[in-house]
């Protein structure tokens, strides 16, 4: 039976939401695009960020055609970029940090709120296999370093040297370029992780992030893709986000966990990627306006099979399995 504290609390909750929803009714420009899509139910949906998206998105569909969950739509989509050499911003290939090694950070999560991460991974080129074992085969959620390493290794994941002749190369230019004076507070151009949701037949939402992280980065940082809440987020009552670009402002604002609470409040899962892009934008504005190149981007997704896809700056991009159609689109732009 239900205390009445509980009964108080669940009402106040209640009571909350309903004005948030109130307040937010959809009536923003950004939203008039996806109006068309929020009036039935569209499933399955499968959206990635960047280019790599689309081979991951293909992969996906096969993958639920086949029976396979969103989970597995997930796992085995991002897996076709970390596999991918010339994705040189995720898995093998990706670019190393300052000392020339490449260290691989990545996450998972479903519907029920189960999540797996790994970060600073150096030997395992398929980290979110990895996430996904840490989440079903053991009571912890994120496991780092050589711990991760080690971990892999015990699971039968082959041990891999995961710099490339051309990362290797591209490093070394950059070495050479480097100037005594470069800090380390400007973030690199290469922020191209793959952030991966996925909403199957059934109804069942998951997400999967994979990336290689910011090219040339002080070894052994960590971005906000392996952070549940930052880089991703899932909630089978609600929706899925996730987030790519300058990992330090996500992790700030703990981006993918407010997106899924616009959305939990009443937004559309456009609106709500824009709210946080907002966010984002007031607390890292010494940053950001500081640095043109400066990006950040999220993807979201809610049961009905809306979307939401936003950059703080123009050029994202992001591919969308929806209707039986992969596209591969570009996202509009909060400033
Ligand atoms: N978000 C990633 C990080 O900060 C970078 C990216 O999106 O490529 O590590």
């Amino acid at each position: 039976m239900i205390g009445r504290r509980e009964f108080l609390r669940n009402s106040l909750l209640a009571g909350v939401g309903a004005i948030i929803a109130k307040k937010f009714k959809p009536l923003w420009p950004s939203e008039v695009a996806f109006a068309k899509s929020s009036k039935q139910v569209s499933r399955p949906v499968l959206i990635s960020t960047w280019r790599q998206g689309i081979a991951a998105n293909e992969m996906g569909f096969k993958v639920l055609s086949e029976g396979g969950t969103a989970l597995d739509a997930v796992e085995l989509g991002v897996r076709t970029a970390e596999d991918d050499p010339k994705v040189m911003s995720v898995g093998y290939g990706g670019l190393p940090d300052e000392c020339g090694h490449v260290s691989l950070d990545a996450c998972i999560m479903d519907w029920n709120f189960n999540a797996g991460a790994v970060a600073f991974v150096q030997k395992c080129k398929n980290p979110v296999s990895v996430a996904r074992k840490v989440m079903e085969l053991t009571k912890h959620v994120f496991i780092v370093g050589e711990g991760a390493d080690r971990f892999a290794k015990l699971m039968g994941f082959p041990e891999v040297d995961l710099l490339t002749d051309e990362a290797r190369k591209r490093w070394l230019e950059w070495k050479r370029k480097a100037s005594p004076n470069d800090n380390w507070l400007s973030p690199e151009e290469n922020h191209d992780t793959i952030a991966m949701l996925a909403l199957d037949k059934e109804g069942r939402v998951a997400g999967a992030v994979t990336t290689s992280g910011l090219a040339w980065k002080i070894h052994g940082r960590v971005g906000d893709s392996p952070i549940i809440g930052a880089g991703l987020y899932v909630d089978g009552e609600v929706g899925a986000a996730g987030s790519t670009g300058v990992g330090e402002a996500v992790i700030r604002t703990c981006g993918s966990f407010l997106v899924v609470e616009y959305m939990r409040n009443g937004m559309h899962p456009q609106k709500a990627v824009e709210e946080t892009l907002k966010r984002v934008l007031k607390v890292n504005k010494k940053w950001i306006d500081k640095d043109p190149n400066f990006q950040v981007a999220f993807i979201a997704v809610n049961l009905k099979g809306e979307i939401g896809a936003m950059g703080l700056r123009k050029g994202f991009q992001y591919a969308l399995y929806k209707d039986g159609k992969n596209q591969f689109l570009d996202a509009p732009n909060l400033i």
